[in-house]
């Protein structure tokens, strides 16, 4: 496969003093309360760079929370006054790039279930037109490459240049350890095809569960890989989607301080 990207490298959107990029925060925004405890701990903690928040979750049946909605993007304009660091969230839809740019919202991203329709990955490009906000775009669902490189080439297509990819795993048909098995080699063949383009392993949603984290973060950074995006609930055990794999914000910092950063250039 034969691909080009024009894309800025993380430094130029993104201030981590050389570390690697730590985006944490709840699956989902449920409440004010848990958004601003969960934010606030995670703040003092004193790792995080980004905050993440899902607002609208694709569920893959109905009958589940499907998150807030717009009523909790006021919610993430608070945690960010409060934290003082910016906001990442999940786009699908162009209403929901234009409630997430009317809000202020500083980071989006595409999640796997988007990446997979290129008539829905063309619909958010043309609502990215002539905007300036860093997209991040996670694996499709399927370990299909080429679906991945040519999300990419749709929102580089509409004048995007700060995008990075995040690499969630592929799903299975059948039980296996990790809930998305991570095909270590779809990332490297992404990255030999665009050496440029930052990506951020999402050791939370190839895990499934709160214990294999460890292991995947480190494989991540033993890859060099540019940051690590990772989810953090008040009370994972209590949160409304994906309660299995979160981590309290003082538990995502004691296992952030336990990983060796190997990368060359720290
Ligand atoms: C998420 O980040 O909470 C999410 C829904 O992710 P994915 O698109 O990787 O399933
Ligand atoms: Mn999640």
């Amino acid at each position: 496969m034969k691909a080009n990207l024009d894309v800025l490298p993380l430094s130029s959107w993104i201030d981590t003093a050389g570390k690697p990029l730590i985006i944490a925060g709840p699956c989902s925004a449920e409440t004010e309360e848990q958004v601003s405890e969960t934010v606030s701990r995670i703040a003092k903690e004193g790792y995080a760079h980004v905050i993440r928040a899902g607002v609208w979750k694709p569920r893959t049946r109905p009958g589940s929370f499907e998150g807030m909605g717009e009523a909790a993007l006021p919610w993430l304009v608070e945690a960010k006054k409060q934290t003082g660091l910016p906001i990442a969230i999940e786009v699908a839809t162009p209403q929901h790039i234009e409630l997430a740019l009317k809000y202020g919202i500083d980071i989006l991203w595409i999640g796997a279930r988007t990446t997979v329709n290129p008539f829905n990955v063309q619909d958010l490009a043309d609502a990215l037109k002539g905007v300036d906000v860093p997209v991040l775009i996670k694996n499709p669902v399927n370990p299909d490459l080429a679906l991945w490189v040519g999300a990419f080439e749709r929102i580089a297509g509409a004048g995007i240049k700060k995008m990075a990819a995040i690499h969630r795993g592929f799903s299975n048909a059948q039980e296996t350890k990790f809930r998305n098995s991570p095909m270590w080699q779809m990332a490297v063949e992404l990255k030999t095809l665009f050496p440029q383009l930052p990506i951020i392993g999402d050791p939370s949603h190839m895990a499934g569960k709160r214990a294999y984290l460890y292991e995947l973060a480190q494989r991540a950074l033993d890859l060099n890989y540019d940051g690590l995006i990772i989810e953090s609930h008040r009370n994972p055990d209590e949160a409304w989607s994906d309660a299995s794999q979160q981590l309290t914000p003082e538990a995502l910092g004691e296992m952030l301080k336990s990983l060796e950063i190997r990368k060359a250039s720290y």
